[in-house]
């Protein structure tokens, strides 16, 4: 599962897929795929604000 941020607006989105659009301002193209593995504790969880 890899996650995806808009560009423009910054909501994010989990897909295994690049979204077209983003689903919160409705931009096309703008949504980038974000790295979050070993971003944070490293053991997959969300708690990778930390
Ligand atoms: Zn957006």
């Amino acid at each position: 599962m890899s996650v995806f941020k808009c560009e423009k607006c910054g909501d994010t989105k989990e897909g295994r897929c690049k979204p077209k659009k983003c689903s919160a301002c409705g931009e096309t193209g703008v949504m980038v795929k974000e790295e979050t593995k070993t971003s944070g504790c490293g053991c997959g969880c969300s708690c990778k604000s930390k």
